[in-house]
């Protein structure tokens, strides 16, 4: 017997996050989102609350939960707000979780506890301006290792949570190989202010306009071997593993933004006199609205339940970010249609939901790459993109 009914502690955190997100995040994140500005307050109150410790132990400052903990977490911020979300995902799922993962115990104990307050925050160097879906060939960020330390020289794209000023460290991904030799390609820390790395300007984004994301160039950028991440060579593998996790995360935050999108229509029809005459027409919008987002919730709850249970969860990963970015999308452009001209106006949240809903087709594998996954993983078609294949290469 399968039952998605949340246990008593799921379900009160989902409420603590609900109330935060309702009283702290949405009075004041359109004015952030507008400005273009990082919300460090509501970040260091994110941190208060424990949200960015929730799927680490207790003994690296952690809060002990797993996580589908996490998951909950961000689908009730996307509920309100995608950017103080993503901030969180990339903080936790792509930013501190190679650490705990992958790290040795100097490692996690140098940088955990400070990344589980959300004090400082992670950031995932795995894009490069040449292409995201072509790593691991489109690499071109190279380390080699002179006099005990790692030389880094390369650039990386699109990196969240790069440029803030609490940002701690990234995760690098680079050739470490040697010229002509086997490709390997292993995973290096990068603490923020090492000299030869360079933080470009933030990007000027069409959504997640109040996260940060930027250009990072290394050059001739020297760290001591001792920060090589888990195994040398294994970096590609590592970052793979982290992404199947992270696209359960990125899945949950898709489900919570689509059903951002049918609590804001509810709240719009239910204010605006002129509903009374057309709802017979809309409320069939929003019914639809509101199946896609019940799939979208079922679809990362089902991937995070085997990721749990220890099962192979890649195919599920993919679908669940797949169906629920789309839902994502749908709601988002649907709920925009049916605020009419209001939807176009940034007193409604519902256009930011619309800037917002494009990336999640796009962020952590584009769609594309999600069809190719749960293709092959059906036996269909080559190695390529996001699979283990191409990292038996490296
Ligand atoms: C706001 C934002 C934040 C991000 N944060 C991070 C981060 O923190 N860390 C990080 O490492 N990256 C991050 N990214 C990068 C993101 O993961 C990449 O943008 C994404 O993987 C796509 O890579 P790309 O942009 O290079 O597009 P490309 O890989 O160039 O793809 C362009 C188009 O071609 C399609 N395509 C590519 N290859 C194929 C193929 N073989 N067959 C069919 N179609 C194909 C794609 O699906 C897409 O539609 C972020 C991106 C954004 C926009």
């Amino acid at each position: 017997m399968i039952s998605y009914r949340l246990g008593d502690e799921h379900e009160e955190l989902r409420l603590t996050v609900a109330d935060f997100a309702r009283d702290i995040v949405a009075p004041v994140i359109g004015g952030y989102y507008e400005r273009g500005e990082f919300p460090y307050d509501i970040v260091a109150r994110m941190g208060k609350l424990g949200l960015f410790g929730l799927p680490f132990p207790e003994e690296y400052g952690g809060m002990g939960g797993d996580f589908f903990t996490l998951c909950l977490a961000l689908h009730e911020l996307a509920r309100v707000d995608s950017s103080v979300a993503i901030t969180l995902e990339a903080g936790v799922a792509l930013g501190a979780m190679p650490i705990y993962r992958f790290g040795d115990e100097e490692q996690r104990g140098r940088w955990l506890p400070d990344l589980c307050r959300g004090e400082r925050l992670a950031a995932f160097g795995l894009t490069e301006p040449g292409g995201g879906s072509d790593i691991p060939g489109g690499m071109r960020t190279v380390a080699r290792l002179d006099d005990g330390e790692w030389v880094i020289d390369g650039s990386k794209a699109f990196i969240t949570n790069a440029g803030t000023a609490i940002t701690s460290l990234v995760t690098a991904l680079a050739i470490t190989g040697s010229p002509g030799s086997r490709r390997e390609i292993s995973a290096i820390i990068v603490p923020s202010g090492t000299p030869g790395l360079t933080v470009g300007p933030k990007y000027s984004k069409v959504g997640w306009c109040a996260s940060d994301t930027r250009e990072l160039a290394f050059t001739s950028c020297r760290v001591p071997a001792a920060n090589l991440l888990g195994e040398r060579g294994r970096g590609y593998a590592q970052f793979l593993q982290t992404l199947d996790e992270g696209r359960v995360a990125l899945a949950a935050l898709s489900a919570g933004l689509a059903e951002g999108c049918v609590d804001e229509c509810l709240r719009y029809v239910g204010e605006r006199a002129a509903f009374g005459r057309r709802l017979g027409y809309y409320q069939f919008k929003i019914a639809n609205m509101d199946a896609r987002a019940n799939g979208a919730r079922l679809a990362w709850y089902d991937a995070a339940a085997r990721m749990h249970a220890g099962e192979p969860f890649k195919k599920q990963a993919a679908i669940a970010k797949l169906t629920a970015s789309n839902a994502a999308m749908d709601n988002a452009r649907d709920a925009t249609q049916i605020f009419g001209g209001y939807g176009f106006m940034n007193d409604y949240p519902v256009g930011r939901f619309y800037r917002d809903a494009k990336v999640l087709e796009i962020g952590e594998g584009t769609s594309e790459v999600q069809r190719m996954i749960i293709a092959r993983q059906l036996g269909l078609g080559q190695a390529g993109p996001g699979d283990e294949a191409d990292a038996t290469l490296v």
